[in-house]
């Protein structure tokens, strides 16, 4: 009779100690679960900053730049952006001008003088102003959104009359925007049959080819860094 009394004792002691013990792996299991939805939460979370990420990379690279003339960096090779030059000192002779260079020079090949050689946009924006200015010959001007910021793109030594576009008129890059005025005549105003690009901070149109200060170049961007 004592020892069933026992035997029933140890039963529900068993029985009880299982209980706490199930009803404590309950406590502790649950905030693990609500650690694990937290956890994957955050991975949400991160995917969806990189899936964000990657959407402003690809507007990025929607805004892209393009080449004015194919290969276009391996062309500069006279004046480079920032370049100092006098008459004396230049790399092309003979010289009327004096200053830091705002632009790249884009040089044609020998073969490029008696054919036509097209300009495409180098970015997407509006055509702001085409003429002949002196120092250029033909010249347009557009207006430009890079990284973020409003500039105005100089592309010098045109044939004005082969400047299809309309001022006003908005163009993509890439689009055909002229062609290179004919060396050494009114279309260049007497300059090598080269394009000179430039990229001027802020909306003003500003066409200088040469500033006289480097406070003055640094209103400038190096358009080569948009080359390739
Ligand atoms: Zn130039």
């Amino acid at each position: 009779m004592k020892s069933k009394i026992y035997l029933s004792l140890i039963f529900i002691v068993v029985a009880i100690v299982f209980g706490i013990i199930f009803l404590m792996t309950k406590d502790v299991q649950a905030p693990q679960v609500n650690n694990q939805k937290t956890i994957s939460n955050i991975q949400q979370a991160i995917d969806n900053n990189q899936n964000s990420t990657d959407n402003e990379q690809q507007i990025q690279n929607s805004a892209q730049t393009f080449d004015p003339i194919a290969n276009a960096l391996s062309r500069i090779t006279k004046k480079p952006f920032g370049i100092f030059i006098t008459p004396k000192t230049s790399p092309v002779q003979p010289e009327r001008f004096q200053g830091y260079h705002t632009g790249s020079d884009l040089e044609t090949t020998s073969e490029e003088q008696n054919t036509d050689v097209s300009v495409m946009a180098f970015c997407e924006g509006k055509l702001l102003e085409k003429k002949i200015a002196s120092g250029y010959g033909g010249v347009a001007v557009e207006s430009c959104l890079l990284e973020g910021q409003n500039v105005t793109v100089v592309y010098g030594h045109l044939r004005l009359s082969s400047i299809t576009a309309k001022v006003g008129n908005q163009l993509k890059s890439g689009d055909f925007l002229g062609k290179l005025g004919k060396g050494f005549s009114s279309e260049t105003d007497g300059e090598r049959k080269h394009l000179h690009l430039a990229i001027h901070k802020g909306s003003s149109i500003n066409i200088l080819g040469y500033v006289q200060s480097k406070a003055q170049l640094s209103e400038w961007l190096d358009s080569a860094r948009y080359l390739q």
